[in-house]
């Protein structure tokens, strides 16, 4: 019998509850450790997540491992990271509310399903939806937000860092490394 996680990923595989099933290649359900007490949550796949199915493997993925490795001293299979969409916007356009809310259900799962102790959001878009908020993400980092079974600790977007230079990266390692306080902080 195949484990919550892996069936939830099965019927994910097939999903058409939004138009963005029409032009993608695969699913990106997400990838990682089913246990994980950290967990990653970004925008959307892009192309080259697409096309291998796995999130966060083009650039702003390297960038991702970088940190996580340099800052909390751990590799991603580690953790677990997901998106808020798990299928492609076309020509890596924002989701649309819709889609946003069609996806909505996969995301909740996963997360009732692996109850990560620590969330870290890569981005707008996963910091407002999980937090419920429309303000910018330039406030919302810089601090953690009690959340589910732990904490949720926004962050800027991997690819905001690879555009913006010295400055974003800086607040991303800040960020990293307040999530990695509070998994140790976390009761098991
Ligand atoms: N950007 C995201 O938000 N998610 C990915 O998986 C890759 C790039």
């Amino acid at each position: 019998m195949p484990s919550p996680l892996l069936q939830l990923a099965d019927e994910a595989s097939t999903c058409t509850r939004c138009r963005l099933a029409e032009g993608r290649t695969n699913v990106v359900f997400g990838m990682g450790d089913p246990a994980a007490r950290l967990m990653f949550i970004g925008e959307g796949p892009g192309q080259q997540e697409d096309e291998q199915g796995l999130p966060f493997v083009g650039r702003s993925g390297k960038l991702l491992d970088r940190l996580l490795l340099e800052e909390i001293g751990l590799t991603r299979d580690r953790c677990y990271i997901a998106n808020v969409v798990k299928c492609r916007p076309p020509a890596n356009r924002d989701p649309r509310p819709d889609e946003i809310d069609a996806c909505r259900p996969y995301l909740t799962q996963q997360l009732d399903l692996i109850r990560p102790a620590v969330v870290v959001t890569l981005g707008r878009y996963a910091a407002q939806w999980l937090l419920e908020t429309t303000e910018g993400i330039t406030r919302l980092r810089g601090q953690a937000y009690p959340f589910a079974h732990g904490v949720l600790i926004p962050t800027l977007h991997p690819a905001a860092a690879l555009r913006g230079g010295a400055e974003p990266l800086a607040q991303m390692r800040s960020d990293f490394v307040r999530a990695k306080l509070a998994l140790e902080g976390a009761t098991r």
